[in-house]
């Protein structure tokens, strides 16, 4: 089977043109890094893992370093993977100090005994697996810290609401035909401390099951909870139903419950994709190719 994948890194406002060259350059370094693990034949969790570790390491993008700031100036992530074939998941929230949560998560999963650990427990947990953690300001970019000064000099709720995309997330169908599915976030800006937003909620900004897709969502996290929307996209998957068509669908149905504005990526298990998003600019990685005629060799098209 020819494998796919396809990453994100978040829906939101559009991304300054002063940032777009290096963003670009991000998104295709994890693309390439995900693809690469495929095409040797490694399996679609290791390929989300690595596309999302590479995006968590990269400083424009909301997760891990250069994740955006809470309310008291401090980084909180949250993430969440999962195995579509042996429907295994992991996730973490409100985690301080971890530079990648998607490691973390996938360790919870590993580990078994719980799928999903947060704040203090979830650090301990990391500490005492071995994770490397992150010094007090580690994954402070001078960027998110500007950001978060300006707020609080001006007081102004327009810049709280101004949501800069960012999270990252990755969707793959490997040789096998498994899929599966990883999200990873700084959450949105000025967030309450505690905060667990949906990238850590396995049914709304994660899910998989390789009988029907893989998505993982961006956007308003409060509201992709409510809407339970990855789950909901892979449902509408079902009976073989077009990707493209289920993204739109699942979103308009976001729109409908909520109001919520979010994007999402929506693999299946033939490799055809789904994209859509109903903010105003969604940064995607893929290659070029449709439904069965998916080809290793397809043209590499990065969006920001
Ligand atoms: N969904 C993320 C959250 O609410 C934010 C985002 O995707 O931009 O934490």
């Amino acid at each position: 089977m020819t494998p796919a994948l396809l990453i994100h890194g978040g829906a939101g406002a559009a991304t300054p043109s002063a940032l777009q060259a290096e963003r670009r350059s991000g998104l295709t370094a994890a693309f390439e890094a995900g693809w690469d693990i495929l095409i040797q034949g490694g399996t679609a969790l290791d390929a989300v893992v690595q596309a999302t570790v590479t995006l968590e390491d990269h400083p424009l993008f909301n997760a891990g370093l250069g994740s955006c700031l809470t309310e008291d100036g401090t980084v909180e992530v949250d993430a969440s993977l999962m195995d579509g074939s042996t429907f295994q998941t992991g996730a973490v929230g409100a985690a301080k100090h971890i530079k990648n949560a998607i490691c973390l998560a996938r360790e919870v999963m590993t580990d078994g005994r719980h799928v999903f650990l947060v704040g203090r427990g979830a650090e301990r947990f990391a500490r005492e697996h071995g994770l490397p953690q992150a010094a007090a300001d580690e994954l402070i970019t001078p960027r998110q810290h500007q950001r978060w000064q300006a707020l609080r000099l001006s007081s102004g709720q327009a810049q709280r609401s101004n949501s800069e995309p960012g999270t990252v997330g990755a969707v793959a169908l490997d040789s096998s035909g498994r899929l599966a599915a990883a999200t990873s976030t700084g959450g949105v800006f000025d967030k309450r401390a505690g905060r667990v937003g949906d990238s850590a909620v396995i049914g709304a900004g994660t899910y998989a099951d390789s009988a029907m897709g893989a998505c993982s969502a961006t956007g308003d996290g409060e509201d992709i909870i409510r809407a339970t929307l990855a789950r909901t996209a892979v449902e509408l998957l079902r009976g073989g139903k077009d990707p493209a068509q289920a993204a739109r669908t699942a979103l308009a149905r976001l729109t409908r419950q909520t109001r919520g504005e979010a994007g999402l990526i929506l693999l299946d298990p033939f490799g055809r994709r789904g994209v859509a998003y109903t903010t105003e600019s969604m940064s995607v990685a893929l290659r070029l190719g449709s439904g069965q005629a998916f080809r290793a060799e397809g043209r590499l098209v990065v969006r920001v």
